[in-house]
């Protein structure tokens, strides 16, 4: 028996919330005596797969097939599902992504597995297998009991750290056999999102509101966003207007974004905004309004004008590089 992970990837590196996930996979392998397989599919340098042994996997199963350089749901879930079962796999972690959302579905029907999404801690094994997860857009938990056989958990971005060690894996190469019935649907095409730093993963995200007055103004966040290596986001509005692209807008109907630090200038803090970004470690708030809702979901407020105080910021900010 083990637990497999598998390790998504972006951009021709490994994600840092599939390090988090593999983490998360070694700590429950340690728990049930067992070890923790990582499943890598993507043409990644050796480096880079065998790093994963030093986030605690203690095998790697490395698929470099050229029909998975798309990540189709259907035939990734056949690759993971028959890697469970090679590996006899009871219990199959993924750190959640929109990819990894339509993944996860199909796989726990391939297996027959019980499923349980957007998990924020290790399951507690004192009587079954309980695990916590994330309710009403991080405004609540609930717990479920998984009594299957087999089990399928997605883990929240930043609900487990991801800590490198000295360990080390076996790297093992891993061809599964796909069907045509899986490639029933293809990527046609695929447009980049634009800015150096990748919303979803970013660690910081500098985000404005319509409190910018135009695009005009835009300068101020992306200055910020770079003085402090972070990407960029903004409020559905913005992006209704044109100001910025709406694959930018965070919320509950957007972008869901958990960083260590988001940082909202001129946004009111609607709690449609508020549901995708009240999973961040730590919120500043810049709003003139004292009475904006954003400030009662803040770590730190300023109030005051974004015309005067994100130049003040970006100074600091490039002050401690
Ligand atoms: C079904 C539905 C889904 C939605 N989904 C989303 C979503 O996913 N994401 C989202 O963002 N919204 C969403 N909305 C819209 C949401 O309800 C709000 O309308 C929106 O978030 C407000 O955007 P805003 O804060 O930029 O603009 P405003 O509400 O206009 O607020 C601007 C803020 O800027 C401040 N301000 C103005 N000038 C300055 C200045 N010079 N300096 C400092 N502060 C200043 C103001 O005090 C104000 O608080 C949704 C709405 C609905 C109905």
């Amino acid at each position: 028996m083990s637990v497999l992970v598998f390790v998504e990837g972006a951009g021709g590196e490994i994600k840092k919330s599939s390090l988090e996930a593999v983490g998360y996979a070694s700590a429950l392998a340690k728990k049930i005596n067992t070890q923790a397989v990582a499943l890598v599919i993507g043409n990644y340098s050796d480096d880079q797969i065998s790093s994963l042994g030093k986030f605690g996997a203690s095998k790697v199963l490395s698929c470099k097939n050229d029909k998975l350089s798309q990540p189709l749901p259907m035939p990734y879930a056949s690759a993971i599902a028959e890697a469970a079962k090679k590996e006899n796999a009871d219990t199959i972690i993924l750190s959640r992504s929109s990819v990894v959302d339509a993944i996860a579905s199909r796989l726990a029907l391939k297996l027959g597995a019980g499923i349980v999404t957007n998990v924020v801690d290790l399951p507690d094994l004192s009587s079954g297998f309980k695990v916590k997860k994330s309710i009403y857009t991080g405004k609540a938990f609930a717990f479920y009991d998984l009594t299957s056989a087999k089990k399928v958990i997605t883990i929240s971005k930043n609900a487990y750290s991801a800590v490198e060690g000295s360990g080390s894996a076996t790297v093992e190469a891993f061809d599964p056999q796909l069907s045509d019935s899986d490639f029933k649907v293809q990527i046609k095409e695929t447009q980049k999102a634009t800015g150096d730093v990748l919303l979803t993963e970013a660690d910081i995200v500098v985000s404005g509101g319509r409190g910018l007055k135009g695009p005009e103004n835009w300068n101020l966040v992306i200055d910020l966003a770079k003085a402090l290596g972070a990407a960029t986001g903004c409020s559905k509005p913005v992006s209704d207007l044109d100001w910025r692209p709406h694959h930018e807008h965070v919320g509950q109907t957007g972008v869901k974004v958990s960083p260590n630090l988001y940082i909202a200038l001129g946004i009111s803090g609607a709690i449609q905004h508020l549901a995708g970004v009240n999973s961040s470690k730590v919120i500043v708030v810049v709003n003139k309004d004292p009475e904006a809702p954003f400030f009662k979901a803040a770590d730190y407020g300023i109030v005051g004008d974004v015309f005067e105080v994100v130049p003040k910021l970006i100074e600091a900010a490039k002050a401690l590089k």
